[in-house]
């Protein structure tokens, strides 16, 4: 890797730094993406998880070499072995090809005590590889692989190799928030068995950045449950929260759930509302939340007729559309349905 001084550098961790802090950072193909464009030897770099003996993709960049979705350690080789030797030691290790023989160094993690031990093998890999194991509340959850036909980098020692070091941070801080993000993700509502608020955000933000790279428009819908503080009033509580529950599954099968890029997302807002993120524009949202109405209004609930009322947005109607914007415009929208006497979808 060339030595880059000045002015480069100062872009490069200018990219890097406002990567890291940007607060809804967790999408690793962006991550991957900036790295292997701002460092050219890098041809491919992975993000597994472990799971149990096996490490699961998360994400993947390729410039040449193809990847493995999974990887079953208990094959025996060579590369495994460092793989391995990585995870259980909690060592950054990086090994390169020196005319016949390798070159393998393996750093520990311990902070502020940056160690490494070097060590000359005959030649088993024509790849420079480094290997980054993702450590997360004392225990390793996955690991970096980092491959560059040429040398990576000349010397991993302390200090010596600013890049090298942000390349290292930047992708750990994104796969730990990756990492974080998919068990916020998995959480779901107690009683309605739908996600939780805090899911909205991680994928509001994953839809926003396709947005941006392909125009693909998403809109929302925020839906809430007409005079409900009624049926709590005149059935009692637990009655409330067993419509609450039977609601939240109409809902639920009435999107499509099938995993993708298409995937709706339902969550619980609060109380007695719900908010559904979909991959359309507006007509599309209409027309769901049009399905969604009519399947509410169609149900036998225990306590008689239900109804609800949706409020639609989407992104395209702002210039700078946020979470806190697009949920506002929705929510204007969802107290006019109200106002227009309820059961019913306002868009506009
Ligand atoms: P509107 O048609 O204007 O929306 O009338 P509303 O009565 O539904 O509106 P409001 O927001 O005033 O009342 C919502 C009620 O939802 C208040 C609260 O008692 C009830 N609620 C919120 N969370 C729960 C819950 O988890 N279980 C039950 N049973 N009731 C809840
Ligand atoms: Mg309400
Ligand atoms: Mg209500």
């Amino acid at each position: 890797m060339q030595k880059i001084w000045g002015w480069a550098l100062a872009k490069e961790l200018y990219t890097l730094s406002t990567l890291l802090s940007s607060k809804y950072e967790t999408n690793l193909s962006r991550v991957s993406e900036l790295i292997m464009d701002t460092l050219k030897d890098v041809e491919n770099i992975g993000v597994y998880l472990l799971d149990k003996d096996t490490l699961v993709c998360l994400a993947n960049r390729t410039k040449t070499t193809s990847h493995l979705e999974e990887m079953d350690l208990n094959q025996i080789t060579p590369e495994n072995y460092y793989i391995l030797k990585s995870i259980e030691d909690k060592e950054i290790i990086y090994f390169y090809p020196k005319g016949k023989k390798n070159i393998i160094y393996a750093y520990n993690m311990v902070p502020h005590n940056f160690r490494y031990t070097k060590v000359l093998i005959n030649s088993v890999f024509d790849k420079s590889t480094l290997l980054v194991p993702l450590v997360f509340n004392d225990s390793v959850i996955g690991i970096v692989i980092i491959k560059g036909k040429n040398l990576l980098l000349k010397k991993l020692k302390y200090g010596e190799d600013i890049k090298t070091m942000l390349l290292i941070s930047a992708i750990y801080f994104a796969s730990i928030g990756r990492f974080i993000a998919s068990v916020i993700d998995k959480q779901l509502d107690p009683l309605t068995k739908v996600s939780i608020r805090r899911s909205f955000e991680i994928n509001f933000n994953d839809k926003l950045e396709d947005y941006k790279k392909t125009k693909a428009v998403f809109s929302l819908l925020i839906i809430d449950i007409d005079h409900f503080k009624n049926i709590n009033d005149t059935y009692g509580h637990l009655n409330g929260d067993i419509v609450l529950r039977k609601l939240a599954k109409i809902l639920f099968s009435s999107l499509r759930n099938r995993p993708g890029r298409g995937q709706d997302f339902l969550c619980r807002w609060g109380g007695e509302e719900f908010i559904v993120l979909l991959s359309c524009d507006k007509e599309g949202a209409k027309l769901v939340g049009e399905r969604l109405r009519s399947a509410i209004d169609n149900s036998e609930f225990s306590v008689g007729k239900v109804t609800i009322s949706i409020g639609v947005a989407s992104v395209n109607e702002a210039e700078e559309a946020s979470p806190d914007l697009l949920v506002s415009l929705a929510d204007e929208r969802l107290y006019k349905a109200k106002e227009q006497g309820r059961n019913r979808v306002v868009a506009e």
